[in-house]
């Protein structure tokens, strides 16, 4: 994510920003990528903290827009909830805009949300069609937690749910077109064997001893469609990763150039390459406070090779290059 520039002031804004340092309103605009100091600011400001522009008073903005569903809120802590989940949301929009993912010159369908709060029933997270369902309970960090180690995952977090769901959405307009699903097939396996068979098996199986091998995750492991959202998911961490540590000026001798946009980067190993070198040395920060490793993951050669092929759809698809 990008670092941007005060447009009252002095200093800079981030993404998250509601008001500058010196106190001053103000909202994202997401089509110019930058601050703005005056309204329309999103209807949904004052209840969820939304700091983007809207198109006109009292509208939505083009985030909030997309959730159709917004979660039940006589259950507890709904809102806060929502909230980070709404903005964690926009952090994964924004990126996806980069390369022109659902925004206005994105000529395909944008994804419908569904933002659920779980009373005693978990809500299961997923996509159909286009409509991509988020469980909000889970920025709760004990249930988090919780269902983590439930499911041995070294990383869970609501931008990992945006990205794996907004993935299958991803997938699905990508298999609008008559030349991705050939593709998709020689690198990822057959996605029409049956789903549902596949998911059983691997809750009560478990992944292959050698799965770390030919998956990112675990749960990869256990359906084409799965070993696509994690691994789009993962793409769009990685490149995060990366745009986000030139952004506040990190160096590495890896990055090519100053200025350099890892969006904009069309070499997908290139790009590989430069992440997984900048993960090891963040995790090795992470460490000097105590903290998990940022990216707790290994990239074998067939992940790479997976992500390469990732990055080259996602990079041109959305405008149907
Ligand atoms: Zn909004
Ligand atoms: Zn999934």
């Amino acid at each position: 994510m990008r670092v941007f520039s005060n447009p009252v002031g002095a200093g800079s804004l981030w993404f998250d920003n509601l008001a500058t340092a010196g106190g001053t309103p103000v909202a994202y605009d997401p089509q110019a990528r930058a601050f703005v100091p005056m309204p329309p600011f999103c209807a949904n400001r004052e209840i969820i903290g939304c700091n983007w522009i809207a198109p006109e008073e009292g509208a939505f903005c083009r985030s909030c827009a997309m959730t159709a569903l917004a979660p039940d809120t006589s259950i507890a802590n709904a809102i806060p909830n929502w909230a980070q989940t709404e903005a964690a949301k926009r952090w994964v929009l924004d990126n996806l805009g980069r390369w022109h993912w659902f925004r206005p010159e994105d000529p395909g369908s944008r994804p419908v949300f569904h933002m659920l709060a779980e009373g005693p029933t978990p809500v299961p997270m997923g996509h159909v069609e286009g409509v991509v369902t988020i469980s909000v309970a889970e920025m709760d960090p004990v249930l988090r937690t919780t269902r983590r180690e439930a499911l041995q995952e070294p990383y869970r977090t609501m931008i990992g749910h945006m990205r794996h769901e907004i993935s299958h959405m991803l997938w699905w307009r990508l298999s609008l077109r008559d030349d991705f699903l050939d593709a998709f097939r020689a690198e990822f396996g057959d996605e029409r064997i049956d789903y549902r068979a596949s998911l059983e098996y691997y809750f009560q199986n478990g992944a292959p001893a050698d799965w770390k091998q030919y998956y990112l995750t675990r749960y990869a492991s256990a359906h084409p469609h799965e070993d696509w959202a994690e691994t789009a998911a993962h793409l769009l961490h990685l490149t995060d990763i990366t745009d986000s540590f030139v952004a506040t000026g990190l160096s590495s001798p890896q990055i090519p150039y100053a200025g350099w946009d890892p969006y904009s980067e069309p070499d997908s190993d290139r790009l590989i390459r430069i992440a997984a070198t900048l993960i090891v040395g963040v995790n090795h920060v992470n460490r000097s406070m105590g903290l998990s490793d940022l990216y707790p993951f290994v990239l074998s050669d067939h992940a790479r090779h997976k992500l390469a092929f990732v990055h080259d759809w996602l990079r041109r698809g959305a405008q149907g290059l």
